[in-house]
């Protein structure tokens, strides 16, 4: 089988178990996107909306989060983790979205990694979902993924996403993002993957190849 054989069949099967894949993080605007993808960073997408509607009503444009005292920002995210730093880092990012940009989250990937808190993991979430504008977000899920698919053999994330961006069509970007950052959180999971769900075990997955199957025979 072609390497491109093996891509068309991986993509096929994300397509068939996420044909409409979203963004899990609640948001309204394109800056509370940010903010939530900021907050998003060593936690997960459930317990970040916990906190979010709160804050966002207290606080709904950078305007507003500029203003805020940091020590009330620590209290409305403090269950998210590492609060201290996301919300020194929200509060800076606002105020220079007020300075900088007059208060418009800016749509580039130049600017938006300019924000204290923004990587090009954080750019590229804001700018698939808020911007429809083509990028791909290697994060943890895509990462592990994207690996034990043997989609890439490289582990730096901003390597991976230029690797991954010269195999994955543009149009298929932001979709491909959203696909493999589900499968990796409720199927090919970190520790216990669910492997006997996955119709890429028969023949694709090199990891199931080589860790998992020997696994399970050693157990026999
Ligand atoms: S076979 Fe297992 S390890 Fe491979 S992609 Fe599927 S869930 Fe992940």
């Amino acid at each position: 089988m072609t390497k491109t054989e093996r891509l068309k069949i991986i993509l096929d099967y994300l397509d068939k178990i996420y044909d409409d894949p979203r963004c899990e993080l609640f948001y309204e605007t394109p800056f509370q996107l940010l903010v939530a993808t900021i907050l998003s960073a060593q936690c997960t997408d459930k317990q970040v909306n916990k906190v979010t509607p709160s804050l966002f009503a207290k606080y709904p444009t950078a305007y507003d989060m500029a203003l805020a005292d940091i020590s009330d920002i620590e209290k409305l995210i403090y269950t998210t983790g590492f609060y201290k730093n996301k919300s020194k880092n929200i509060l800076l990012a606002s105020k220079m979205i007020v300075d900088d940009f007059d208060g418009i989250l800016p749509n580039t990937l130049e600017d938006l990694v300019k924000l204290p808190g923004a990587g090009r993991k954080t750019a590229n979430v804001v700018l698939g979902n808020a911007f429809n504008t083509a990028g791909i977000v290697v994060d943890t899920h895509m990462l592990r993924v994207s690996n034990r698919l043997g989609l890439t053999k490289l582990t730096d994330p901003v390597k991976v996403e230029f690797d991954l961006m010269k195999k994955i069509p543009k149009t298929s970007w932001t979709k491909f993002s959203h696909q493999m950052v589900l499968f990796g959180r409720y199927t090919c999971k970190a520790k216990k993957t669910d492997c006997h769900l996955c119709d890429l075990a028969d023949g694709i997955c090199g990891f199931y190849k080589e860790n998992v199957k020997i696994e399970l025979k050693r157990k026999k």
